[in-house]
């Protein structure tokens, strides 16, 4: 007998637990108000923070990479799948950044798993927070190097790991914003020890570049510089509105990574539409610092009116928001309550997170009316 059948246990399992999830797909574009099903809704869920996604600059210069270069890359990066944008795009991604170099990645799913293999080994140890990101937390993995995990953002748990593996490779390995609970790793002291300790720093920026540092990302937060020891990936797929991921760090490093990160040989280049998108959208953050004052001042607008009503916003200090909620049944039936007044504010459960939480993240293109429309309808669920 073929054994599909453990699926449909292991679904009426989930279901038992309220953790069987279901797609819900927009008739809109994305944006701060998206159509589902017959009817509108705010949208408290999407990572285009800066409305990036639908501008109408970022869609024509799509268009018009779309008419010159075609609708697909047809082969990886390597067999010239890749057109002129793409390199213009690491130019540009490495003078964001400041680091010598860049590479344009799939995904940033694609860049964790491939990047994380192709700079530990076996042999080696990544110490890796332990609220990182599941693709960060896949590609410690599939590098097999051991990995330890420390706990979330403990510096001292940190350095003692550090102190307990003299000799041999070693990794750190974080998320500069925590995508769940919007907190910012302690970089300056992660920095400090990595370079003490002579290991190397592998940082993912997907929700700070184009957020935090003037758009630049974390590192800049700080005031910390790119340094040959600290390799950096992010994503275009958040704040840049569009899709793709890179790595930025010194040139060697990066040569590195186009001979022997497997995500990046072994998939096709990223289509010319998404690249150009992204090079648009670089140019609307540089060129608009006014987009990035709006997602911040919204940002503190919601999250003073949250916590003077009450809710429990836990380490938050970005626009991620979460509001933390005792079971999976309580964040399910608040988020069903608020998606009935129109507001689309989903409940995560595990296994994304421990703790179940509505998760709200703001953005520049919300309108300080749809903010009081979301404080109003928590007041009244
Ligand atoms: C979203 C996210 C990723 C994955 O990026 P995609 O481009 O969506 O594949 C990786 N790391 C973190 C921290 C993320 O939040």
């Amino acid at each position: 007998m073929i054994e599909y059948s453990v699926f449909e246990s292991g679904l009426d399992k989930l279901a038992q637990c309220s953790l069987v999830r279901k797609i819900t797909d927009r008739a809109s574009s994305q944006g701060p108000r998206i159509v589902m099903g017959n009817r509108e809704y705010l949208n408290f869920a999407s990572n285009d923070y800066l409305g990036l996604a639908s501008h109408p600059e970022v869609v024509g210069a799509a268009k018009e990479a779309l008419e010159r270069f075609g609708a697909g890359s047809g082969a990886s990066r390597l067999l010239a799948g890749g057109c002129t944008l793409h390199g213009e795009l690491e130019s540009r991604t490495a003078g964001l950044k400041g680091t010598e170099a860049a590479l344009v990645m799939g995904s940033g799913y694609a860049a964790n798993t491939g990047i994380l293999p192709a700079i530990a080994a076996p042999g080696d140890v990544i110490l890796s927070d332990e609220l990182n990101h599941a693709s960060v937390v896949d590609g410690c993995r599939l590098s097999r190097a051991e990995t330890i995990v420390y706990r979330h953002g403990d510096v001292e748990h940190l350095e003692a790991l550090l102190r307990g593996r003299q000799g041999g490779r070693r990794l750190v390995a974080t998320d500069t914003v925590f995508s769940m609970d919007g907190d910012i790793a302690p970089l300056k002291d992660i920095c400090r020890l990595t370079k003490d300790y002579g290991a190397i720093l592998y940082l993912d920026d997907a929700h700070a570049t184009g957020v935090l540092g003037g758009g630049k990302g974390a590192l800049e937060h700080f005031g910390l510089e790119p340094e040959p020891w600290i390799i950096e990936m992010g994503t275009f797929s958040k704040a840049l509105g569009s899709f793709g991921a890179f790595a930025a760090a010194e040139r060697n490093t990066i040569d590195w990574l186009i001979n022997t990160a497997r995500s990046f040989m072994f998939s096709t280049a990223l289509p010319p539409p998404a690249v150009a998108a992204s090079l648009k959208a670089l140019d609307i953050l540089q060129r608009e610092a006014g987009l990035l004052e709006r997602l911040w001042t919204n940002r503190a607008r919601l999250a003073r009116e949250l916590k003077a009503m009450g809710f429990d916003t836990g380490r938050s200090e970005t626009p991620i928001i979460p509001l933390t909620m005792k079971d999976v049944r309580e964040a399910l039936a608040l988020s069903a309550r608020l998606f009935e007044k129109g507001i689309y504010a989903p409940a995560i459960r595990p296994p994304t997170v421990k703790e179940p939480r509505i998760r709200l993240t703001v953005t520049a293109s919300q309108s300080r009316e749809d903010l009081d429309r979301l404080v109003e309808a928590l007041r009244g669920a």
